[in-house]
């Protein structure tokens, strides 16, 4: 069996900190573990054009892992050179970089190690409220640069507490969200997901449920984004819907960043519309030096929390995902089933909902898995 595994080359970070499983040099930790079976394996951060190594390598590989976090990008096209290809494994959560469609066309698996990195996710978007809220990275960059001036940081920084914060999606990172801001005091906490949360699952937070997107956003200081990309969520943060926000309201996205639209952001960051705009997720991943995200202020100063994709990639987060695609390979070696939670499109068909195919019948396995109170 041919196994590609398309990572990001951590360099000599990766060389020194041998917990840092998600790079081209330590390999999820499964290299020998292939190897001493006879499996190959390539390992690349080549994933680029015509002439890359991921374009070479895909043609005869059986499976196909990736994480989100330097994503080898499965288009139709390259799909369809990939004569081999049976199971494609996400190590991390996030399976929108391949085109699911044309995986089910083709009978291919596509599995993801859900929950492997939620809380971590759900603590990065935690900080990154609280650094746009209290006006933190222009503060933090004057020190560094030897300035002390109060008062331009002071006039744009406010309390979380006595806010009202809702998010986009209330899976498993936007209810661990939700969770951890209960000792903020908050005025209110919403959501806006498609089907409601477990009765007991809402009350252990109190949360209320929004049933429209401009509504809860309207209503919101703070809006966080926790929803997968999908048909009907790519672009959704456009110019207006982000003219629905209250002026001056808090946009954090750890989900993706198509699920945002990469100018309407940066204008309306620029105009003040936005208060801050915070995240790790970028529509192009690595993004371009001249991404408008990078160099975007708000017009005092600010309001920028953006950082390269990481939230989903702590030591604490690697260590889950390699032990979660080592199991997926194993299920898969063996003949085991697959846990069902992870499971994305499976035997031609969606078995989870989240990519927008809300009609499926196989989606029920995983909404079963979804809906045991855990949230
Ligand atoms: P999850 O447990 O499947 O929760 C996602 C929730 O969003 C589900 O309740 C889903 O409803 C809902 N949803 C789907 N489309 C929606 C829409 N248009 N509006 C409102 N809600 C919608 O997934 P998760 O583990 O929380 O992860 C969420 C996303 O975070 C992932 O898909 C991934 O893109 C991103 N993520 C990022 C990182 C990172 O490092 N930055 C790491 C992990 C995950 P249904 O189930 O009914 O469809």
């Amino acid at each position: 069996m041919k196994v590609l595994l398309v990572l990001y080359d951590g360099g000599k970070a990766a060389e020194e900190e041998p917990r840092l499983l998600g790079t081209i040099q330590n390999k999820l930790g499964i290299a020998n573990w292939l190897k001493d079976q006879g499996h190959e394996l390539v390992a690349t951060a080549d994933k680029e054009g015509e002439g890359s190594e991921f374009r070479k390598h895909i043609v005869d590989a059986e499976v196909l892992i990736t994480t989100p976090f330097h994503p080898g990008y499965l288009t139709k096209e390259i799909l369809s050179t990939a004569k081999n290809l049976k199971l494609c494994i996400t190590a991390g959560v996030g399976s929108d970089h391949i085109d699911l469609n044309a995986a089910n066309e083709r009978n291919i698996t596509v599995i993801e190690v859900s929950g492997s990195n939620v809380v971590s996710v759900a603590e990065h978007v935690v900080m990154s409220i609280l650094l746009l809220v209290r006006n933190y990275t222009p503060a933090h960059e004057q020190i560094m640069g030897g300035g002390w001036d109060v008062a331009p940081m002071a006039r744009h920084s406010f309390d979380l507490e006595n806010k009202v914060v809702g998010t986009v999606g209330a899976g498993r990172i936007g209810y661990r969200v939700l969770q951890r801001l209960m000792p903020f005091d908050c005025k209110e906490l919403l959501y806006f997901d498609y089907a409601p949360l477990p009765e007991t699952a809402a009350k252990a937070i109190k949360v209320r449920r929004v049933e429209s997107l401009e509504d809860m956003v309207s209503q919101c200081d703070i809006v966080t984004v926790n929803c997968p990309l999908h048909e009907k969520t790519r672009g959704l943060f456009n110019k207006e819907l982000i003219s629905k926000m209250k002026p001056g309201a808090w946009l954090v996205n750890t989900a993706r960043g198509a699920i945002c639209d990469a100018q309407a952001v940066a204008d309306a960051l620029e105009s003040g519309q936005l208060g801050g705009y915070a995240g790790d997720v970028w529509n192009v991943q690595p993004a371009p030096a001249d991404h408008p995200w990078r160099k975007m202020r708000h017009p005092l100063g600010g309001g920028n929390g953006m950082v390269p994709h990481m939230s989903g990639t702590t030591i604490d987060a690697q260590i889950r995902y390699s032990e979660g695609t080592k199991k997926i390979l194993e299920n898969y070696l063996t003949g085991k089933p697959q846990d069902p939670a992870n499971l994305i499109v499976e035997n031609g068909d969606y078995v989870s909902k989240a990519y927008g195919q809300r009609d499926s019948k196989a989606a029920e396995k995983k909404e079963e898995v979804r809906t045991d109170g855990k949230a």
